[in-house]
């Protein structure tokens, strides 16, 4: 079977980036293209959570591109992140999602709500890559209404027990996942709603447990489980931030999180143009290639406007995010056009490929199984419309 395998075009140009992110961005690429590249197919294949990528990306510092090196981050920021993320995604997207989760789902409200002591104690080994958390928010009765937690935690002899599950959670049963932030029930506020607190739970904490692994129609090497908590017992210093501001504080970096998600997202469109445009230009069907029947080649010319347009979306998301103003509405146009055209994206590589494309070792078959998810994860699609109307006064 012929395939693009070999040779990857590069087709995302370094426009508008500072000198500095145009050389993260190349970095990333080769380490993309050499080290990760290689190993997606079998990773794939054999559902592997790839500790040797996960290490070396720690050496190159991606866990720590949006911290500042007070901690052992780079002093980066989500844009950064972001040009990290969008080279990952265009090869494997459990390698970015590994790397995304890790940074914006578990190190982040770490970093955001932790105390002096919490940072120094979790961070230096979150941000090398030497450890990695998960964001413990979804619950078999609470997604996209996220307020439902039904996980409680009460305080007993200065410490919280923690009883409930969480499902779904993201890096949260590797054998270096140090910690779980964990959103619970921690009493009722004044207005009779659940008071709802965050609390880090050491993976090592008898009573948790992280159950077996799903078996997910994509995203196959990353690490994804349901959570149990049987009486998890924890000091009452891990409380994170202030208690009953846990689901405002999960609100927040999920937001943070869209902007990266969107990120991915544009990665992966940007992945099946590159494939699609390479495929084409060397197929041949009645006597030419097939990138010379319009049919094609305007169907790459769609999709590599749709990368466009999703890139220009999160970076527009994040560089308001980092001027300090509200980029929440921001956010969601960029998850919701980027997941889109991702998704998009990938159902028409695949049919540029013919046979070819359903063939799991191709990398758009790979992205045609991984995209869906981009829709559904941090906010379902519905969730993003939700918020975009919201925004513009249409409460519904
Ligand atoms: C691989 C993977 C990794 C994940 N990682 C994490 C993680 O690390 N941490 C974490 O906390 N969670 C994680 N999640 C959970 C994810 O965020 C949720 O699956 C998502 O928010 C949707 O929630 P749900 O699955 O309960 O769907 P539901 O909320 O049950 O939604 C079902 C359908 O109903 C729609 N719907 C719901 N309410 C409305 C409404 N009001 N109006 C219109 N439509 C509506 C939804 O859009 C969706 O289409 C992960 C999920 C997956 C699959």
């Amino acid at each position: 079977m012929t395939t693009t395998d070999t040779t990857r075009p590069r087709s995302v140009a370094d426009d508008g980036l500072t000198t500095e992110l145009a050389e993260l961005r190349r970095t990333v690429e080769e380490f993309a293209n050499e080290v990760v590249d290689p190993k997606a197919a079998e990773n794939y294949r054999n559902h592997t959570f790839d500790y040797d990528i996960v290490s070396r990306m720690g050496e190159l510092g991606l866990f720590g591109l949006p911290f500042p090196e007070e901690y052992g981050g780079m002093g980066g920021d989500y844009f950064a992140l972001g040009v990290a993320l969008e080279e990952l995604a265009r090869v494997d997207q459990s390698v970015a999602i590994t790397l995304e989760g890790g940074c914006s789902l578990g190190a982040m409200p770490i970093y955001r709500f932790g105390t002096g002591e919490q940072k120094q104690r979790w961070l230096p080994d979150l941000l090398a890559g030497r450890a990695i958390a998960g964001f413990g928010l979804t619950e078999p009765e609470a997604g996209s209404d996220a307020g439902g937690t039904k996980t409680t935690a009460r305080l007993e002899d200065g410490h919280w027990v923690i009883n409930g599950s969480k499902q779904f959670i993201t890096n949260s049963g590797t054998d270096i996942t140090s910690l779980v932030t964990t959103t619970a029930v921690t009493g009722t506020r004044e207005d009779g709603r659940k008071e709802i607190s965050a609390i880090i739970v050491p993976t090592d904490t008898p009573g948790f447990t992280a159950e077996p692994a799903y078996d997910k129609v994509g995203w196959n090497s990353s690490d994804t489980h349901p959570l149990s908590y049987d009486d998890a017992r924890v000091p009452e210093e891990n409380l994170l931030g202030m208690r009953g501001r846990g689901f405002a504080q999960f609100l927040s970096i999920l937001a943070e999180g869209r902007v990266a998600l969107a990120a991915l997202a544009t990665g992966a469109a940007q992945g099946c143009v590159d494939e699609a445009a390479a495929y084409a230009r060397q197929r041949t069907s009645f006597g030419r290639t097939i990138s010379e029947y319009q049919g094609v080649s305007f169907k790459i010319a769609r999709m590599e406007a749709r990368a466009w347009s999703a890139r220009q979306a999160w970076r527009a998301a994040a560089t308001k995010m980092l001027t300090g103003a509200d980029f929440s509405r921001e956010a969601s146009v960029a998850k919701l056009v980027a997941s889109e055209a991702a998704m998009d994206n990938a159902r028409d590589a695949t049919q540029v490929f013919g046979g070819a494309g359903f063939m799991n070792e191709t990398r758009v078959a790979r992205h045609y199984r991984d995209s869906k998810i981009l829709e559904i994860g941090e906010g379902t699609t519905e969730v993003q419309l939700m918020l975009i109307a919201r925004s513009l006064g249409l409460e519904g």
